[in-house]
């Protein structure tokens, strides 16, 4: 087994794949995009008129310009501004609808995403990395989709048509107004790369954070039952510490970084004043000139500084896209398997999990249809990874577990998932109502058929919520214990109406008392179908149509309870030793 926490962690895009999920979400939506660049690009435009007329209302008053002339080009730069505002205006407002719809859809291929992971997969990769990606990465995402990236465009825009536009003016003050771009270029392309790294492992210390945290909430009995608080707390802090240190490094970069910028602006707007003072006194330049792209490089400022600003959010937000787009570079499980009929054998299957020792050793194991198989033997011996075998779970390293005849590993989800249900001890209750929680296995099913699912489990405080289906369930609302739970998950099982259900210690936390009970009623109400139940309590096994022990991952008995307790072999002594503790 590795011992590497991190082994498993889901990927990371890199370049390309971030260049091809943008490319995608520009192109869903490219006809939006056109207008709101040319939006963007006209405001900028009116943005840059307005120091370039006011040079020429310098110029045209010292060659005798009439005051009608200057009133009528001090009319157009008013024109001007309240063009740029309303332009801006707009083209904000569509922005950030463009941005909001490109986070909905990258929202939404994450989730779908996800949802096919296959459950292995999820499992080694840590619940707490998928739940940053899920919460907090793709609401990072979004932020820069729908924030960060309009305000970063609209100041490249800006920026780059006030370069231009100095340019126009005359081109030699033009040249001196790239000055400061090398310094510019330099640092901003510095801290881009020192950024980078720097983003992401702080997204990756915050992950360990979640993992550590979940981890110590799910295991929290266990945590206290082996007095591990200390030992889990100073886990966490350490992971805190390290978020730490990730988050001073990146105040580091940026103390060095923004006075950088600031120098980058104000170089040129000196060595425009300067340099072209000198020239207009040898009449090289006009004094309107000199004064337009003066004022061109001061306005240089806002878009500059803005777009610096947003830089970080940007790679913070970069970061994050690449972590959700990561999940897209998951090799997509091809699962194209046809199951003929809903016969389920194991052959000579060797199993282990990750790249550990093997725990299952060449198993065959052959339920018929609509027998009621249970499955036994010592704690550790294989039972629970049988289950999983059966419900595609995991793929056997050698060998085969077939469902009708087709691999279970490669059937679809949603055909192996109506035809196969496996039900545990862990069992989910969403926040909704009981209906709605039952609904889930059958969304058709009326109220007739969730009332008799739950009749069939004996699962009798049904009938005594307050609002009855219509009763909300879940951590704020009504809950439920752990026997009602289970109850709750093996009506969904009835109402799922698969053609095999395994049950992996799925009525275990039900008392020993009703267990009997609910066990009963959910054989009648499973009859026909072929049921493999996992016991610890051997109490199940006495009415089973056939009994498999398994014994460190191999079958050593198979039988009904008489003919084992007659052949004295390991089951007569597992029945024996729990009759004693029993009795
Ligand atoms: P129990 O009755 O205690 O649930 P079991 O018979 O169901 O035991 P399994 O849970 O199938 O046994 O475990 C079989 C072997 O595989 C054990 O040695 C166990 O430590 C190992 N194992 C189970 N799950 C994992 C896992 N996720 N990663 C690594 N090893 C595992």
């Amino acid at each position: 087994m590795s011992t590497d926490p991190t082994a498993a962690r889901l990927p990371v895009a890199g370049r390309a794949a971030m260049f091809e999920a943008i490319k995608r979400l520009v192109l869903a939506d490219r006809r939006a995009f056109a207008v709101v660049v040319v939006l963007y690009v006209l405001a900028a435009g009116a943005g840059a008129a307005l120091p370039v007329m006011l040079g020429e209302v310098i110029d045209g008053i010292g060659t005798g310009w009439t005051a009608s002339r200057v009133d009528l080009v001090c009319g157009a730069i008013v024109a001007c501004v309240v063009l740029q505002l309303v332009l801006l205006r707009t083209g904000r407002r569509l922005g950030y609808r463009l941005g909001e719809r490109a986070a909905a859809r990258l929202r939404e291929s994450f989730i779908d995403r996800v949802l096919r992971l296959p459950l292995g997969t999820v499992e080694r990769a840590g619940t707490g990395d998928l739940a940053t990606r899920t919460a907090g990465d793709v609401g990072a995402v979004a932020e820069l989709l729908r924030k960060t990236a309009p305000e970063v465009a609209v100041a490249m825009i800006e920026g780059t048509v006030i370069i231009v536009a100095a340019f126009v003016v005359n081109w030699k003050l033009g040249l001196l107004f790239l000055v400061g771009m090398p310094m510019l270029v330099f640092a901003a392309r510095r801290y881009l790369r020192l950024a980078s790294p720097v983003f992401l492992s702080e997204r990756a210390a915050m992950s360990e954070i979640a993992e550590t945290t979940t981890a110590s909430a799910a295991g929290s009995q266990t945590v206290a039952a082996y007095r591990m608080q200390a030992e889990r707390g100073e886990a966490g802090y350490a992971r805190a510490a390290t978020h730490m240190d990730r988050l001073r490094g990146i105040i580091r970069l940026q103390t060095w970084f923004f006075p950088a910028t600031d120098l980058t602006f104000l170089t040129p707007a000196v060595v425009v004043t300067v340099v072209g003072g000198l020239w207009y006194l040898d009449g090289a330049v006009t004094v309107g000139e000199v004064v337009a792209v003066a004022m061109l490089t001061l306005r240089l400022d806002g878009p500059v500084f803005r777009s610096m600003l947003s830089l970080s959010e940007f790679q913070m937000g970069g970061a994050a896209m690449a972590r959700v787009e990561g999940v897209h570079l998951m090799p997509d499980e091809v699962r194209d398997a046809v199951p003929s009929g809903a016969e389920v054998r194991l052959d000579d299957v060797t199993f282990g999990y990750g790249d550990g020792p093997d725990v299952l050793h060449g198993l065959s194991l052959h339920p018929r249809r609509g027998e009621r198989l249970v499955v036994v033997g010592p704690s550790g011996a294989g039972k629970s990874t049988i289950a999983r075998l059966i419900a595609g779970i995991d793929r056997p390293r050698a060998g085969s577990v077939t469902l009708g005849g087709a691999p279970v590993a490669d059937v679809p989800l949603e055909v192996l998932r109506r035809k196969v249900v496996l039900v545990t001890q862990e069992h989910y209750i969403f926040t909704a109502s009981l209906r709605e929680n039952l609904n889930l296995a059958a969304p058709e099913a009326g109220d007739e058929a969730l009332l008799g699912a739950l009749a069939a489990v004996d699962a009798r405080w049904a009938a005594d919520l307050p609002e009855g289906l219509d009763t909300m369930l879940g951590e704020e609302h009504h809950r439920l214990n752990l026997a009602e739970a289970q109850q709750l998950a093996l009506a969904r099982v009835i109402l799922a109406d698969p053609d095999v259900v395994i049950l992996d210690e799925a009525t275990a936390g039900i008392d020993p008392g009703s267990a009997g009970n609910v066990e009963a009623s959910l054989a009648a109400a499973l009859d026909g179908r072929t049921v493999i139940a996992i016991a610890h309590q051997l109490q199940a096994a006495e009415s089973a149509d056939r009994i498999a022990v398994v014994q460190d991952g191999r079958i050593v008995e198979e039988g009904s309870h008489a003919e084992l307790l007659e052949s004295g072999g390991a089951y007569a002594s597992l029945w024996g030793a729990w009759k004693g503790v029993a009795v």
